[in-house]
């Protein structure tokens, strides 16, 4: 794992292009995009891995899907369609520790989501 670049971002420490932020998530677009759009939805609050989220967290990440919705609609993207991605742990492929969800479209994405 890396240096927690998501909350450097978050704190203003680390330039990045933000599209969409309200009080409990921002979206920002991904520094190595592998779509020809590819967005993170980032938590403002910081959680290591999903097994920080607790119950009373529930409601703030029952959120996150009318995030990615609205990300989705600002992008054009949302009737054509997207993959939402979420990678936990080492053997997840999770480089950046701080909970974030990916969000990729604007192109024909493969049949395959693991390889
Ligand atoms: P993970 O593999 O942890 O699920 O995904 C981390 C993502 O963060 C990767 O897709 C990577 O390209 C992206 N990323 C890494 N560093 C930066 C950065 O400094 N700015 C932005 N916007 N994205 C980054």
């Amino acid at each position: 794992m890396i240096e927690d670049i998501f909350c450097e971002i978050l704190k203003g420490e680390r330039k990045a292009d933000v599209v969409f932020k309200d009080k409990d998530f921002w979206v920002i677009k991904d520094i190595n995009p592998q779509a020809n759009i590819h967005l993170l939805i980032v938590p403002v609050n910081h959680f290591d891995s999903i097994k920080e989220i607790k119950e009373k967290d529930e409601a703030m990440f029952g959120r996150i899907f009318q995030v990615a919705d609205r990300a989705a609609i600002e992008a054009g993207i949302d009737e054509k369609g997207y993959r939402l991605i979420l990678n936990e742990g080492q053997d997840g492929g999770k480089v950046v520790p701080h909970f974030h969800m990916h969000l990729l479209g604007g192109n024909k994405l493969g049949p395959k989501i693991v390889n």
